[in-house]
């Protein structure tokens, strides 16, 4: 079967920096990895050479067989927009903008039409406990709540893989364990695969597969 995601032979150098050394990774279709290690180990650089934010100095990352290290920045910058969902460690919402508004964006950037992008957005709020927040603007949202709105900004657009970095990194225990049900929940419910990096155990014990990663490498245990 071909992976939804395939990473082969990733190589990437920073300076005198081997960031990833020969990384290989697959996610399938509803997959839910959790991505662990040290810091500096490679976490984030594998994910952001993943979703195709960043390219491999070798190798290549292959959505459904087809490589994207070889596309354009901009057709790597659409794939991004219409088939990956993001969760950073601490929300990364535009503060100028609502909640309902924020959690929209991505299907907006994607070229949805307004009030269709702003329904499916609602109901991804709802679904997340946010009913009757959409109007409100991030730096009135308690941090739990404002990593809900980046779940519904991930999932709105209905990606097939949703990537978080750390993303509940900035909260308490029990919030960040309420985070990431109603994360694991919703991608389950839209069927995406979720890649999340993470340092918390109990996190890392919810996922299918842990991948975890040394100065650039990875050792895979079930
Ligand atoms: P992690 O997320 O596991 O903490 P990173 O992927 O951020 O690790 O970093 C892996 C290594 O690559 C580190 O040594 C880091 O300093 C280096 N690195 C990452 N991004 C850059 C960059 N943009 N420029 C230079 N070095 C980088
Ligand atoms: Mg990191």
């Amino acid at each position: 079967m071909t992976s939804l995601l395939a990473a082969r032979g990733l190589v990437k150098t920073y300076g005198s920096v081997r960031a990833l050394d020969g990384v290989d990774v697959d996610v399938h279709a509803g997959d839910v990895i959790a991505v662990v290690g040290p810091s500096g180990s490679g976490k984030t650089t594998l994910l952001h050479v993943l979703s195709g934010i960043r390219t491999a100095d070798l190798g290549d990352v292959f959505l459904d067989g087809a490589p994207i290290g070889v596309l354009s920045e901009t057709r790597r910058s659409k794939l991004r927009r219409t088939s990956f969902g993001f969760v950073f460690q601490s929300g990364m919402l535009v503060a100028e903008l609502s909640a309902l508004e924020n959690a929209a964006l991505p299907s907006l950037l994607a070229g949805a039409d307004r009030s269709s992008a702003l329904s499916a957005a609602s109901s991804w709020l709802d679904r997340l406990g946010l009913s009757g927040l959409g109007a409100r603007r991030p730096g009135s949202l308690s941090g739990g709540q404002a990593q809900r709105v980046a779940i519904a900004r991930a999932l709105a657009h209905q990606p097939r893989v949703i990537f978080a970095d750390e993303p509940t990194g900035a909260l308490d225990s029990r919030t960040g364990q309420d985070m990431m049900t109603a994360l694991l929940e919703s991608a389950a419910a839209s069927r995406a695969a979720v890649v999340v990096v993470t340092h918390d155990q109990a996190i890392a014990a919810r996922a299918d597969r842990v991948v975890e990663m040394r100065d650039g490498r990875i050792g895979v245990f079930a």
